[in-house]
């Protein structure tokens, strides 16, 4: 697969049919991906399930600004559990791997998961994230989580539009300033802030 070619506009067709559920792990990620689907007109749904977010202030301060988010657009969010014992039960034994390593391989798997479950519960047949937009994270690596959530997934699909494709970075960053939206200094867990404040 070329995953230079997963621009948004070649999934128009089926984004236009059916809408997303969008995986959604922070305001700042996800603002120009929503700009552009609500410039399409594509029925979007947020779904919020971020157990790696730590602490609880830091969580409900995130999840926060992504209500906020779905209020200035008019969308439906949902909100999932927060279990961050389980995100730490599966990060066992890998604490000390590097940003873009097996952890955060996990991660992503993890919350994909739910992503669908949930959809798979509430018959969306399309889902997608934003957990590749940040330069941080490795685009590729999102993917291949998305593949093993997937598997064998009945009656929903993971689409893996590469939302950094078609220039929309600057964009994404002037509507962080225009929305005065809060931007967090670490990705989300225990390991990943200790890394920012070395
Ligand atoms: S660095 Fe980010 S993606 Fe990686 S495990 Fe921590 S929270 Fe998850």
């Amino acid at each position: 697969m070329d995953l230079n070619k997963l621009h948004f506009k070649n999934f128009l067709p089926q984004l236009k049919e059916e809408g997303i559920l969008l995986h959604t792990c922070c305001a700042p990620c996800a603002v120009e991906a929503v700009e552009r689907l609500k410039e399409n007109n594509i029925q979007t749904n947020l779904y919020f399930y971020n157990p790696n977010i730590f602490d609880k202030e830091e969580y409900l301060k995130r999840l926060g600004e992504v209500k906020r988010l779905a209020t200035f657009y008019n969308l439906d969010l949902v909100e999932d559990i927060y279990d961050p014992e389980s995100f730490l039960c599966q990060s066992k034994g890998l604490e000390q791997e590097p940003e873009r390593g097996k952890r955060c391989f996990n991660c992503f798997k993890m919350r994909l998961e739910k992503l669908r479950a949930y959809a798979q519960d509430n018959k969306f047949r399309y889902t997608t994230s934003v957990l590749g937009v940040s330069r941080w994270k490795d685009f590729d690596q999102t993917v291949h989580a998305s593949v093993v959530a997937f598997l064998g997934s009945t009656g929903t699909e993971y689409l893996p539009i590469n939302w950094r494709k078609g220039g929309s970075e600057l964009r994404r960053q002037d509507l962080i300033k225009e929305q005065k939206i809060y931007t967090q200094s670490f990705c989300g867990c225990p390991f990943s802030k200790k890394i920012t404040e070395i």
